[in-house]
């Protein structure tokens, strides 16, 4: 099942080394090697997906215990004033490694690490009714 050309199924089969903060049957989860503030962890199902559309259920479930917990857990244990939970699919998202994964992101305040920086402008009422059509079930 998993890709022999891929850095996370190599992570996840131990292949090669990551500083794992946690682990179990279904899910890993390690230390960024590049973190955007100490502490930035990826967490991956430890069979490959390469994006949410195709990870079954039980997998991504098991995955957003573990989320869930090391979020509480990076919280408590490191002086940081929040994070965020990023979860990018496909390349024009910034998805750079094919293998489904989670990043909790710690932040401080005035950290001037990450910026989301999103042009919004308000949608008209026809825009609106026109992709709502397309998208509703
Ligand atoms: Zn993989």
């Amino acid at each position: 099942m998993n890709d022999n050309y891929c850095l996370f199924c190599k992570i996840a089969s131990k292949e090669i080394p990551s500083k794992i903060i946690y682990e179990n049957e279904y899910v890993l989860a390690f230390l960024d090697i590049f973190p955007i503030l100490e502490g930035h962890t990826i967490i991956i199902p430890k069979n490959h997906y390469n994006n949410i559309e195709d990870i079954n259920e039980k997998d991504l479930m098991e995955l957003l215990k573990v989320v869930k917990l090391l979020a509480g857990h990076i919280h408590k244990k490191l002086d940081i004033e929040g994070y965020n939970i990023l979860q990018n699919n496909f390349k024009a998202a910034g998805q750079e490694i094919n293998h489904f994964h989670i990043h909790i992101i710690p932040r401080m305040n005035d950290d001037e690490r990450f910026k989301l920086k999103i042009p919004r402008q308000k949608a008209t009422e026809s825009e609106l009714n026109r992709v709502l059509k397309i998208l509703e079930f």
